[in-house]
């Protein structure tokens, strides 16, 4: 093989690598659009002290279910109390806001 050919090999395998490695953010971006802001949670709470959490959705879950995880309080098995949707972006919109109030608030005192 001549350098030449060589030289052209090369090029064409780190272009198709780097297609391939665009093509899966792309993909990726794709398949996270509509999922990025927002995530099913569910609270359990406990039956007997009352004790809730909130915990990511665990897929055959329902309402009313008692689930296989154990209250860290008193260890009773708690029991799922509500499952939605929630959006991460006012999370990261009121984060954002604070930040800049607390800039605009260091900038006049
Ligand atoms: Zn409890």
């Amino acid at each position: 093989m001549s350098d030449a050919w060589l030289l052209i090999y090369m090029l064409l395998s780190l272009s198709s690598a780097a297609l391939a490695v665009a093509v899966a953010a792309i993909v990726k971006a794709m398949r996270g659009a509509g999922e990025a802001g927002e995530r099913v949670v569910e609270e359990l709470r406990c039956p007997s002290c009352g004790y809730s959490m909130r915990r990511r959705f665990v897929e055959g879950d329902y309402v009313g279910h008692v689930v296989d995880f154990r209250c860290p309080r008193c260890g009773v098995s708690m029991v799922v109390s509500r499952i939605y949707v929630e959006s991460a972006e006012p999370l990261r919109v009121k984060l954002f806001t604070r930040r800049r109030e607390r800039r605009e608030k260091h900038l006049n005192p």
